[in-house]
This record gives structure tokens, sequence and C-alpha cells, in this order.
């Protein structure tokens, strides 16, 4: 992360960007900022704080992105984050100065609620009137100047999109940042009297009694949102007595109606108020054309249709295309450790930087093409207005095990990758919904699994046609073992549903924007911002576990085993000459390798866990791998590629697959067979073997717990798994 966002100019003022969810607020920063993007995370809770600068006529200014909320009642980590910082009460945040407040013109009446909620904070502010143009297309005419009058407070009409009205909007900002105007808003919700009161009280009182900061909004906060972080942190200022303290108040404003009711209804009746003189818009809804496509694409028939048509294409499309520029970066990292190599005296500095730190970087960077491709789609597809689309159809599906169509796109993305999966849960507000995707994202197949599976099903799985031709053997393996891990989180979510994150699936609402043609500026920053997370928290965690996991290949080293390896090359230089030498001593190289490798403290792991194993239909190299595979599954690819004795594979080497094929038991019978195989793959798919995503699921949750209880419930999925699926194999017989 970049750390220059944690740290807070103090000269510039500071201005907020506040708004619902979906009003153009990312669009309007961006365009305000231009590519002075700063990029990081609030310190305690995973919510991304943005930052850019705000050029105005006379001053700079720092803009903060908040994220977009509905209401200052904060119930999710996303809302408080708004509060808090618009109420000064984030430490280390520098306090807001001036609010730029982000309506949707076309939607007013549900908007202005939040707008009642930031007059209130009674800091300077300037309301963005944006998408004017979504209204006029549905016939909704604001006056504006009428809108300003009953505010009190400039509020400019602007199109983010269309980059239309930026000039007023910045000199509207400059007059307030300059203070060369001072607007003072009167015209605010009246709630009961009875409620005013109590609030004013209990805030007096509290601040008599040593805490002379709080607001009366905090307190009104802490009153009315009953189970809100307003209330939970009041209370842990004031200890639990004050729990009571609190319930008793509300019984004293009002015993039947909750104080949020009262709340929403006095706001709802100055939106009235308000919008009585300043809007005008059609008594009958008019369909536009968003509307009209949504009756295909939202069909139940034809919309899921054409839902399973964009996502084959999306699919295919990251891992086909993807491909090539996967190639070029594989043979980068080969041709660079090559280079290094050639370049260090042999030894363990050589090995560390070229076998450890080169391989274990590159074996990151290569599914970068992928993570890229996955953010450009989700980009066009969230920016044209499709995906808001796709969650609700898959909403339908998703709610029979308890979650929600927002955890449809951490899904989605979970088949590339799980890291940016679990972050993209950061938009589920319910906490169980969020932790119940976060620990079955692993569980979807991502791109890692896909070099184990490539190897083993060219090596094992007989390449032949079924139903006569239409289907191949291996492919229907392929597609079997995706679908394995999908059936198993749908499970796994659902049982999470019952018993440890109980709960009833949350209601689903989702704002459905219309379509529009996808800007290119919104999907290249998507783009740039993924890969560069991506590269950044996975790589360092791997390229850490990498060296450590080097380390226990590589040491220790036996004087003896050198000696007799020393001495064997010795013999080979004086016997052979030109190129029967040369490939004497390749051979000799290679075994050398796998007898070091066995000898090393992995290989002693190897065996000692080889009666684990065995049930599985495993050797000690096959468990082994799978230890060195902890960091990332793709990792027992080059392992296997050593234990055999064979040096640098990948997984179209031929030879490795044929010396899979003639590994032997000590007896001669065949290690690998088409059980043996089924077993390592089923293992693969269900285990939790990713460092990187362990740590995301850590950071994310906010504590080892939840990444502790992934790994154990995964691995003895996965072990379960291959146990039975290699014991059914062969009772079919198809280990003959
Ligand atoms: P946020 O959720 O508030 O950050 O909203 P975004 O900036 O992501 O915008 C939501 C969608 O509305 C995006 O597809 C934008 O391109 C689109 N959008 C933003 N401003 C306008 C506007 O003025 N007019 C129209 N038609 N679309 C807009
Ligand atoms: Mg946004």
């Amino acid at each position: 992360m970049d750390t220059e966002a944690s740290k807070p100019t103090h000269t510039l003022t500071t201005v907020a960007l506040v708004g619902n969810p979906n009003t153009g607020k990312t669009t309007l920063f961006n365009v305000l900022t231009g590519l002075s993007l700063r990029v990081g995370n609030y310190p305690g809770v995973t919510v991304e704080r943005k930052i850019g600068t705000l050029r105005l006529e006379r001053q700079t200014a720092n803009l903060i992105d908040l994220p977009g909320t509905y209401s200052l009642a904060a119930h999710s980590p996303d809302e408080m984050i708004v509060a808090d910082v618009l109420l000064g009460q984030r430490s280390g945040e520098q306090p807001v100065d001036v609010v730029l407040s982000i309506v949707d013109a076309s939607n007013l009446e549900r908007n202005l609620y939040l707008v009642s909620q930031v007059l209130e904070l009674g800091l300077p502010t300037v309301v963005a009137l944006n998408m004017v143009d979504v209204a006029e297309s549905r016939n909704i005419q604001i006056d504006a100047k009428e809108l300003t009058h009953q505010l009190g407070l400039p509020v400019v009409p602007i199109c983010a999109s269309k980059n239309w009205g930026m000039d007023d909007l910045r000199d509207a900002l400059s007059q307030i940042v300059d203070q060369k105007q001072h607007f003072k808003t009167t015209n605010l919700p009246h709630f009961p009297d009875a409620l005013t009161t109590r609030v004013q009280d209990l805030t007096e009182n509290l601040n008599q009694n040593g805490n002379p900061t709080l607001s009366n909004i905090e307190v009104f906060r802490a009153l009315v949102d009953e189970g809100g972080y307003a209330e939970q942190r009041l209370i842990e200022q004031q200890g639990p007595a004050f729990a009571q303290k609190l319930t008793e108040t509300r019984h004293q404003i009002s015993d039947n109606t909750p104080l949020s009711t009262l709340e929403s209804k006095a706001r709802y009746d100055w939106i009235e108020s308000v919008l009585t003189t300043c809007l005008d818009r059609p008594e009958t809804f008019q369909a536009t054309r968003s509307d009209r496509i949504d009756r295909l694409l939202l069909h139940s028939i034809l919309g899921m249709a054409s839902f399973i048509a964009v996502m084959a294409t999306v699919f295919q499309a990251i891992f086909t295309w993807a491909g090539p520029l996967m190639d070029t970066i594989d043979g980068f990292f080969g041709s660079l450790g090559e280079q290094v190599g050639g370049f260090l005296p042999e030894g363990a500095l050589q090995s560390l930087i070229v076998d450890g730190i080169i391989a274990g970087v590159g074996g990151v960077v290569i599914f970068l093409p992928q993570i890229a491709m996955l953010f450009f789609f989700l980009g066009i597809l969230e920016d044209c207005g499709y995906m808001a689309r796709a969650a609700i159809l898959m909403d339908r599906l998703l709610t029979r095990c308890g979650l929600s169509g927002k955890s449809f796109i951490p899904l989605l993305s979970s088949f590339a990758c799980a890291i940016p999966g679990i972050m993209a849960t950061r938009t589920i507000e319910d906490r169980r919904d969020r932790f119940t995707t976060i620990l079955v994202a692993p569980l979807m197949s991502c791109s890692a699994r896909l070099p184990v599976y490539t190897i083993l099903i060219a090596a094992f799985i007989p390449d032949r046609g079924i139903l006569g031709g239409w289907i191949g053997l291996q492919g229907l393996t392929m597609f079997a073992l995706y679908s394995l891990g999908t059936i198993v989180a749908i499970l796994v979510a659902w049982i999470l549903k019952k018993t440890l994150l109980k709960g009833e699936a949350p209601p689903f609402v989702m704002e459905l924007p219309s379509y529009k043609v996808p800007n290119a500026r919104t999907v290249g920053l998507r783009v740039y911002m993924g890969a560069k997370t991506f590269l950044v928290d996975a790589g360092t965690i791997i390229m850490a576990v990498a060296v450590v996991m080097w380390a226990m290949a590589y040491f220790p080293r036996p004087e003896t085993l050198l000696a007799t390896y020393d001495a064997e090359q010795m013999r080979l230089e004086q016997n052979l000459t030109g190129e029967s030498l040369e490939k004497a001593l390749t051979t000799l190289q290679a075994k050398k390798a796998g007898a070091l490798l066995e000898q090393s403290f992995l290989g002693r792991a190897g065996h000692f866990i080889e009666p684990t194993v065995k049930p599985l239909g495993w050797d000690w190299r096959i468990g082994m791998a799978m230890i060195a595979s902890f960091p990332a599954r793709e990792i027992i690819v080059a392992t296997l590629g050593t234990i055999y004795s064979l040096g640098e594979v990948d997984e179209s080497s031929h030879s490795l697959r044929d010396a899979l094929r003639s590994a032997t038991w000590p007896d001669g019978r065949p290690i690998y067979n088409v059980p043996v195989a089924l077993s390592i793959m089923v293992f693969f798919a269900l285990c939790a073997q990713c460092m990187a995503t362990l740590a995301t699921i850590r950071k994310e949750t906010g504590s080892w717990t939840w990444p502790t209880f992934t790994f154990a419930y995964m691995t003895t999925l996965a072990y379960l798994g291959a146990f039975v699926t290699y014991h059914l194999t062969s009772a079919l017989g198809w280990g003959a």
C-alpha cells in the first residue's frame, strides 16, 4: 500500500465527498482529482481510503472519497468510517473542513435523506446535483436555484460522467474553501421535542463527566441506532452501566415507536417540504431504454441464458487469452533466473536468489495477466451496468444457501484468484454474510489449481471421447473438478449459515444503474488498482514463504552425499566427451538434486507423514510435494519435478509426465494410476494450500481465528475427499 495515504498533510483544506452508493462519487472524484489518487486502508478496518489532490482557483485541497452510504446511522464498517470521518472521530485523520455532498438527480427524494444528516453537521457544504442527464431523460425537472434557496447552500447541477458542470462546481468549492462565502442552513428536519431535549441533556451530562468532545450528533446516533457502532463505542467508553441508561432514555422518549422510525419520519417530512417547490416529475413512470433492455436481461429464462453466455465468454477469455502472456512471463522469469544464476557463483546464495526468490516471485507474477483480465471484464460489466443485473439474477440462487446477490461478484472473482474475491466482500454489510462468503471463496477453483489439474489429467486421464466423441474425458474431468469446488462451496455456505454464522439471508436491494457505454478511464483504473494490490499483497507474502520453503528444501546438505556426486561427475568428465558428456552430466545433476531433496528437511517431513498420506494412495514424495506446496498450490508441479530427479519442469513437460507414469513403489507396483491422480486432484481442489489467501482472510476478518478455521475445515474436507475418491475409484477398478 502507498504509505503516503497514511500521513495527512496538515496544511491543506480537507474536502470530503459524501453520497449514496452509485451516485457517481468515484466518477466525480476521478474527474476532480485527475491522476493524483492515493489509496490506502483506514487503520484497523478494511475500508479503502482514497485521497486525491483537488486543485482550485487559489488553493489546493485534499479530496477524500468516502464509501457510499445511505445514512450516517452506522451498521457496517463502511458506514462507520463515513460517520467517523465527518464527525472528526477517526484518530489520525485530518478533520473535514468542507463537505461535497453528491446526490443523484433522478432519485432526489431518497438522496436527500443523507443530505439532511450532513447538513446537521454544520460544516460548509456544497451539493453536487449529479446525473442531470438521467433525470432529464426521465422528464424529471429540478429547480437548482430554488433548491439552493431551500437548503441554504450552493447546489450545482453536474453530469460527472460527461464532465459537464465541473467549472461551476469548482467555482462553488473555491468560494467556500477561500471562505469568501458563508452559508448558514436554517432549514433542518424537526424531531419530536422529547428526542431533542433528551439528546441535549444526555450530551451535557456526558460532557460534564469528562468527555468534553462528544457532540449532540454522536449521542443522537447512539440513542437512535440500537446495536449500531455509535452505541457500541459509547458503551465501551462509559462502561456497561451506560447501556442501561440508554435503554431507559429510549423508553422515556417513546414507549412504542422505535426512535429510528421517529427519525426517518422527521427526515422524510422535511424532504417533502423541501421538494414541493423545486421538483417536478411526471406522474406516471416512463419506461426508459434501460427498462426495455432489462425486460430481456432480467427475464427468468432469457436473462439466465444471456448471463450464462456472458460468463462463458469471460471465462474463456480469462483462461485462453491470458495463456500467451502467461507463457511470456514464465519465459521471462525462466531466463532471468538463468542469467542471474550464471552471474552468481554456484552455492547457497545462487540457489536462494534463483530458486527461492526469482522462482517464487515468478510464480505469483505469472497470474497477473489473468488477474488483470478479470478486473478488465469486471470493470466493463460493472461500468456498463450489467453487474447489478447479474447480481440480481444470482440472488435467486444464492438465497437458497443463505447468501445474497452481494456475494456473487466476490465468488465469481475467486475463480481467477481468491484474493481479489475476498477483498471484494467489503461491500457486503451483513457481517455473517460477509464472513461466510470469505470462508467459502477459496473453494472456488482458482487459476493456481490449473497447472496441477493440467499435468495430472494429461498424464493419467485417457484422451478419449465419450458420448459419441462429443465430449472428451479429459475435459470432463476438468469440468468435474471445477464443479466439485463450487458444489462444496454451496454446501459449506449453507451449513455455515445454519450453524456458526447463523442468520437469515438479508433482503437484497440493489440500485439498478442505467445502461451505458463503459468509461475507459474507470475500467483502466480498476485494472491498475486490482493488479497493484494483487502484486503487493500477494507478492510479499508468497515471496517470504517461498524463501522459507526454499531453505527447507535446500538444507541440510550432507558432505558425504555431495562428495559422492562430485566423484561421479569427475569420473564422467574423464570418460566421456561432447554431447554424451553433456547428457550424462544433466542426468547426474538431476539425480543429485533429487537425492539432496530427499535428505532435506522437507524430504524428511515427507517420510515422516507417509503413514498419514498412504490411505490416500500417496507415497512420501507426494506427501512432501503437498507440504512444499503449502505457500501456493502450483508449487507442487515444480516440486514433483525436482523429486523425480528431472530438474526444471513445467506442466507441459513430457519428461515429468513420463517420470510420473514410471515411478514405482519399492515392490515395483506403479505409484500413479487413475485413482491416485484423482485423489491428488480432489485434494488440491478442496485444500487451503495458499498462504496469500490465508493472510488475506486474516487481514479482512481482523483475527487469526478465521484463517485457522478455513485451513482446518478445508484440509479436513480435502483429506476426506481424497480418501473417498481413492478408495471408490479403486473399488470401481479404475486403477487397473
Ligand atoms: P459511486 O458508487 O458513487 O462511486 O458511483 P460511480 O462513480 O461508480 O458511478 C456509478 C455509475 O454511474 C457509473 O457507471 C458511472 O459511470 C455512472 N455515472 C456517474 N455519473 C454519471 C452521470 O452524471 N450521468 C450518467 N448517466 N451516469 C453517471
Ligand atoms: Mg465508488
